[in-house]
């Protein structure tokens, strides 16, 4: 049904937006940017490399699942009036490729920035048929790729301050590669054979290549496939057999399935504690330190590290 509507109102926004845009006669130069993002991660590099240049309206929040989120009408207003629209891309917002498609078709920048990791580092597991992992973020190392796209996309836009986005680019830079090192360092604590990730969607596999951990998770690569009762006793038989000591929950998913595992490794005289929630898909609530990519990080991997030591 939506399919159907969607370009409909499209056509209705985008003739108004070009008919009135406001500002259409000012130079972007002299306003701020108005841009729209999809998720908290993407904020966050254009938050950082834009400064106080962009001003950001963001489509999904804390606790939100971007691979189910759905444009509302509200949403197709913001994406037509934006300057630029910035998304993750690589099939994470399963339900807005029509909708991005279409501002990419009238000639809006429209930029998919995990789609700077070069190719031969994406990861393209079988069960995801056709696409690649779209969870980059989770490998501080990949996420960097993210910062260029973003600085490039603004310079075209706005060269005027061309020199202030690659300042800010640079800064940002710095900051992740702290944040890597601190990652690492942190991982160091954890002997290999404690390095086990067992969670309820497959979002961790770059943070499994990047940080040499073992992953699980019963629901897979997108939260649009359910986790079926094979699924739950596969990851029931790892717990068990590996000694696991503690689950992790997510922020974007209902613990329900992440609960039937720790039941059924009790009925089988396992006892394992569920840790977290961790932030996967979105980052914390705005104003806390978890609502930044530094901070989602870092609660991610202290959590980890401290319910496994
Ligand atoms: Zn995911």
């Amino acid at each position: 049904m939506i399919r159907k509507v969607l370009p409909l109102l499209l056509s209705l926004f985008l003739s108004a937006c070009s008919g009135s845009s406001s500002g259409s006669t000012e130079a972007i130069s002299d306003r701020p940017i108005r841009a729209v993002v999809t998720t908290g991660m993407v904020g966050d590099v254009v938050h950082n490399v834009g400064g106080e240049r962009v001003e950001i309206s963001q489509l999904m929040q804390a606790g939100v699942d971007p691979h189910l989120y759905k444009a509302s009408e509200g949403d197709v207003q913001r994406l037509a009036g934006a300057d630029i629209i910035f998304y993750n891309g690589l099939h994470l917002e399963a339900r807005l490729t029509d909708v991005l498609a279409q501002m990419d078709q009238t000639g809006k920048p429209t930029v998919a920035i995990a789609e700077g990791v070069p190719e031969e580092e994406l990861l393209a597991p079988p069960e995801f048929a056709g696409f690649h992992d779209p969870h980059v973020w989770m490998d501080v190392k990949m996420w960097l790729h993210t910062i260029d796209p973003v600085r490039d996309a603004l310079i075209e836009l706005d060269p005027d301050h061309a020199e202030q986005y690659r300042a800010n680019a640079e800064e940002y830079r710095t900051r992740l590669q702290a944040l890597e090192s601190y990652v690492q360092q942190r991982v160091q604590e954890l002997p290999a054979e404690r390095r086990m990730l067992v969670t309820a969607h497959d979002a961790f596999n770059y943070f499994s290549k990047g940080y040499e951990f073992d992953v699980f998770a019963p629901q897979g690569i997108s939260t649009e496939t359910e986790a079926s009762v094979e699924d739950i006793r596969s990851t029931i038989d790892v717990l068990v057999e590996r000694n696991v000591p503690a689950l992790f929950a997510e922020s974007t998913i209902s613990p329900d399935i992440i609960k039937a595992v720790q039941e059924g490794a009790k009925a089988r005289g396992h006892e394992v504690t569920i840790a977290g929630p961790l932030y996967t898909d979105a980052m914390g609530n705005e104003g806390t330190p978890e609502g930044t990519y530094e901070g989602m990080i870092r609660f991610n991997i202290d959590t980890i590290v401290d319910a496994l030591k």
